[in-house]
C-alpha cells in the first residue's frame, strides 16, 4: 500500500494542536494518539466487518491463503489482480507495466502514417500516456456541468483561435506595415473577438462557473493588452511582419516516422529572406527554458515542436524559431531554437529514439517528480490516465529502470541528451 503524505491543510492543522509539526512528513511519522486518529487503509476495510459481496469474498479468501502460508494459484478468482500486483512490484518490466514487446502482432505497434511532434514528446514524457492516448485512442469523457474552471486547454485553443482571427483580419487591411504599432482601436477589436469567443465558450459549457469565467475574461484582457505591446516590440527588434496563421507544415519523414503539423504563425522580412516561426504558449514556460541549452535543445525528446515547424520555412536565407509564452503566467518570455544542420541530424536521431521505443513496445508508466505540498507527481497533474495508473508508479518505475526491456524508453533520453555516442 502507497503511503501518503497529507495535505498542506492538514499540516497547518494539526500544527495549532503540536508546533513541531511544520511539514507533511513530520505529520505522517507522528504516531496515532490523543487528538490524532488514523482510520484504516481501503483495503483494511474491506477486510473487516460483515461481508458485503462477492468481491469481498474472494478477496478476503486469497488473503487468508496468503496467511496461512500458501499462494494464491491461477485457479483462484482472484489471481488475475493477485498476479497484477505481484508483477507490478517485482523489478521485472512486465506486461501489467506497460511491457508490449512479446506482443504477437507487431504491426498495432506501427506509427500512423503521419504523426505529430506533440505525440512524440508524450512519448518521450511518459510512455504509458502515450500507449493509451495514441495506441488505444482513449479519451475521457468532459462533463460541462461538473466544470468548475476553465479547462487550461481550452482557455489556450480559444486565444490561439482568437490571434489567428486577428491576424487574418488585419492582414486583410494590409496591416501591420513594417514597424507599426498596434493601436487602442486594434486592442478594442481583439479584445471583442476574445469576448465572443468566452461567450460562444459559456454556452457549451467550456468556460467553468460564471464567477470564475468572468475572473477568467479580466486576466485575459490584461494577457491581450500586454501581448500587443510585446508583439510591437517583436516586430521592430526582427524587422518582419506576420505573413501566415495556422499554417500547415509539409509533411516530412524524420527518423522513421513521417511528421505533420500546423504552426501558429509565420513572420518574414520584406524581401521574405528571413523567417521566424512561432509557436505560442498559454502556460508557463517553466518546462521550456532548457531548449535553449547547447547539448539538449529537445529537453530529453520532450519538445519537439519547433525543430518540426522550421520545415514551413523551407527556402528563406535565415530561418529562426521560438516558442513565444504569450501570457502572464508565461511571463511573456520568448524561448528561441536556432535551426542548424548538427542539431538537425540531433533531431532526427531522437526521433529514430522514439520510433524504436513505440516499435519496440516499451511504455513505463512515468510520473516524474512526487509535489509532497500539493500531492500528485509533475507528468501527471494534467493527463487523462492518473486514474487508471498504479499508486506506486514511482516506487515501481525506479525498481524496473535495469530491466532492458524499459530500456528502450529511456534510450529516448539519452539520444536527445547527447550521452550514447551517434
Ligand atoms: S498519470 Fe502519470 S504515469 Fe500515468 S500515464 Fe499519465 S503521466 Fe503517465
Amino acid at each position: 500500500m502507497r503511503e501518503y503524505y497529507p495535505s498542506h491543510v492538514m499540516v497547518e492543522a494539526a500544527r495549532r494542536k503540536d508546533e513541531e509539526l511544520t511539514t507533511a512528513s513530520k505529520l505522517r511519522q507522528r504516531p496515532a494518539a490523543g487528538w490524532l486518529r488514523r482510520g484504516p487503509s481501503p483495503l483494511g476495510l474491506q477486510l473487516a466487518g460483515p461481508i458485503v459481496d462477492v468481491s469481498e469474498l474472494r478477496l478476503r479468501d486469497a488473503v487468508s491463503l496468503r496467511r496461512s502460508g500458501r499462494e494464491v494459484e491461477a485457479d483462484h478468482q482472484r489471481w488475475l489482480p493477485v498476479a497484477m500486483l505481484r508483477a507490478r512490484r517485482s523489478s521485472r518490466f512486465s506486461e501489467w507495466d506497460g511491457n508490449l514487446s512479446t506482443l504477437a502482432e507487431p504491426s498495432w505497434l506501427e506509427l500512423q502514417a503521419a504523426v505529430s511532434p506533440t505525440s512524440l514528446e508524450h512519448y518521450a514524457v511518459c510512455g504509458f500516456r502515450y500507449l493509451c492516448r495514441s495506441l488505444l485512442r482513449l479519451n475521457t469523457v468532459e462533463e460541462p456541468e461538473e466544470r468548475e474552471l476553465m479547462d487550461p486547454a481550452a482557455r489556450g485553443s480559444l486565444i490561439h483561435e482568437v490571434l489567428e482571427a486577428f491576424f487574418k483580419d488585419r492582414q486583410r487591411a494590409g496591416r501591420p506595415a513594417l514597424d507599426e504599432s498596434w493601436t487602442e482601436d486594434d486592442l478594442a477589436f481583439l479584445i471583442g473577438l476574445a469576448e465572443r469567443q468566452l461567450e460562444e465558450s459559456k454556452r457549451r459549457g467550456l468556460a467553468g462557473l460564471d464567477i470564475y469565467s468572468e475572473h477568467e475574461m479580466r486576466t485575459m484582457r490584461a494577457d491581450l493588452a500586454a501581448f500587443l505591446e510585446a508583439d510591437t516590440a517583436f516586430r521592430r527588434r526582427t524587422g518582419v511582419v506576420p505573413a501566415d496563421f495556422e499554417a500547415a507544415v509539409p509533411q516530412v519523414t524524420i527518423g522513421g516516422a513521417v511528421l505533420r503539423g500546423f504552426v501558429d504563425r509565420i513572420d518574414k522580412s520584406p524581401d521574405g529572406k528571413i523567417v521566424w516561426v512561432i509557436d505560442y504558449k498559454t502556460g508557463s514556460a517553466k518546462q521550456f527554458k532548457d531548449v535553449t541549452k547547447e547539448d539538449d535543445p529537445f529537453v530529453g525528446g520532450t519538445k519537439l515542436q519547433l525543430p518540426t515547424y522550421v520545415q514551413a520555412a523551407q527556402g528563406a536565407e535565415e530561418v529562426h524559431a521560438a516558442y513565444w509564452f504569450i501570457t502572464h503566467k508565461g511571463e511573456f518570455s520568448f524561448v528561441e531554437y536556432e535551426p542548424t544542420p548538427e542539431r538537425q541530424q540531433h533531431f532526427e536521431r531522437t526521433v529514430g529514439a522514439i520510433v524504436d521505443g513505440v516499435r519496440g513496445g516499451a511504455f513505463p508508466a512515468v510520473p516524474g517528480k512526487e509535489d509532497e505540498f500539493y500531492g500528485g507527481f509533475d507528468n501527471c497533474t494534467y493527463c487523462d490516465f492518473d486514474r487508471i495508473c498504479s499508486r506506486r508508479r514511482d516506487d515501481e518505475l525506479l525498481e524496473k529502470l535495469g530491466d532492458p526491456d524499459l530500456a528502450r524508453w529511456a534510450r529516448v533520453a539519452k539520444v536527445a541528451r547527447q550521452q550514447e555516442a551517434p
